[in-house]
């Protein structure tokens, strides 16, 4: 096994880094709103301009079809510049495009494809509902079918950036006399259509990044539709394994940043009586296993990509990565609050964003499916126990 890379490697590593040097934004990301949209979307046309949007996309949708070294090359580079992994874009490029490239019809991917690449729109996910969401086939949003129209009645609820979204991937149930896998479908909705009422909900981190999505007899095109009526079930699986396979290469190539910058963290500061804090062992201990797991999780992020390669969709494993980032995300959050200390006692000040970061990262073992799940997930399908 050859684990270095080849000169012409390195020297796409440093084009990479020249160009993200050059153009990534410098100016602070505005927390929420139009003008949180206008930034990241204006940053998707600098990529798209500078001939760097849909790294992992394939070249005849637009994306630059990179070799698997070269996307890590790209993430590892991304996440260098400390860009915030998960923005408006996310579902667009990272699950939305994705499933419509594996699933949607020739004309469905003329209309939107080269749109999510060029930084026009903002897509969100309208799955999960109060009452479903590890149970996600018991959803119950209900979309009549009205002659070439379906008429979409119901809410969703944890609907990241919905209150900036133009399109959303969208599950309702469409038959109710089936068991209940077999009567839902996945449709492109509109979300300024009449009749789509979005209520952002407040978090801890105090941001208002996901909202309520109430929908009152919205018309949506049967042309929308993504695969089959009363078919939605696969297309949505297509989805969340793109969510859980692919979509968090970049936050799981950052934790080993995000390491290395704690660790000299511990070098620089000192506590109370003027020690470097790296000079505590239980700390020194904590810090050198963190620096051994995202070196465990990076091989499973290389390994998770060279399987994906040439493979349509992201296998089960995905879930493994997703429980093993997500967890370990968590924890060096955490341990990021022992190295600020008392500064992690307020969400402002020079150490605001490691407060912002540790509140934020309970959502990772949570979002894109508990940890629960994933570990029936690996149960089920990974090692074949029983259900
Ligand atoms: C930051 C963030 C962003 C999100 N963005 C979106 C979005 O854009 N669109 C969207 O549709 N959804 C989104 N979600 C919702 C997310 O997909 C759900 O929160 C997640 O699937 C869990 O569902 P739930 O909240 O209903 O919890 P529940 O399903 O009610 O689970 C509650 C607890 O019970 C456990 N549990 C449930 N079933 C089982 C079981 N069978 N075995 C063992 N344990 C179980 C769970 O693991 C969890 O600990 C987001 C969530 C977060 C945190």
């Amino acid at each position: 096994m050859e684990l270095a890379f080849t000169a012409e490697e390195d020297t796409f590593r440093d084009e990479v880094r020249t160009w993200l040097a050059e153009h990534v934004p410098t100016d602070e990301r505005p927390p929420a709103g139009v003008a949180m949209r206008e930034y990241d979307l204006a940053w998707q046309q600098a990529q798209w301009s500078g001939g760097w949007a849909g790294v992992a996309w394939p070249t005849e949708y637009g994306g630059c079809g990179l070799s698997l070294t070269r996307q890590l090359i790209w993430f590892e580079e991304y996440a260098r510049t400390g860009m915030r992994p998960i923005d408006t874009r996310f579902v667009g490029e990272s699950h939305a495009g994705p499933t419509l490239i594996a699933r949607a019809s020739d004309q469905q991917k003329d209309a939107h494809l080269s749109r999510i690449l060029q930084g026009d729109v903002v897509w969100c996910q309208g799955f999960s509902e109060p009452e479903a969401g590890s149970d996600l086939a018991s959803l119950r949003a209900f979309a009549e079918i009205d002659g070439d129209e379906l008429v979409v009645t119901g809410q969703k609820i944890w609907t990241s950036f919905a209150d900036v979204a133009d399109w959303q991937e969208l599950l309702v149930r469409t038959n109710r006399d089936v068991p209940k896998h077999k009567g839902i479908t996945w449709v492109i909705c509109d979300m300024h259509s009449p009749g789509v009422d979005v209520r952002p909900i407040r978090t801890m981190d105090g941001h208002t990044d996901f909202a309520e999505v109430f929908y009152d007899e919205v018309r949506i095109p049967v042309a929308n539709v993504v695969g089959d009526i009363d078919g939605g079930w696969s297309v949505a699986m297509s989805t969340l394994s793109f969510e859980r396979g692919t979509a968090f290469t970049v936050h799981q190539v950052q934790l080993a940043s995000v390491v290395e910058e704690l660790i000299e963290m511990a070098r620089e500061r000192t506590d109370r009586r003027g020690r470097p804090l790296i000079d505590d062992d239980e700390l020194a201990r904590d810090l050198a296993q963190a620096r051994a797991d995202v070196a465990a999780l990076q091989a499973m992020t290389y390994l998770g990509v060279s399987r994906n390669l040439g493979r349509e969709m992201p296998g089960p494993e995905g879930s493994m990565l997703k429980l093993h980032w997500s967890e370990l995300s968590k924890r060096i959050r955490r341990l990021a609050m022992d190295v600020i200390g008392t500064a992690s006692l307020a969400k402002s000040g020079v150490d605001g964003r490691w407060v912002q970061q540790y509140l934020l990262s309970f959502s990772d073992t949570i979002a894109g499916g508990a940890s629960e799940i994933q570990r029936n997930i690996i149960a089920e399908r990974l090692l074949g126990l029983p259900r």
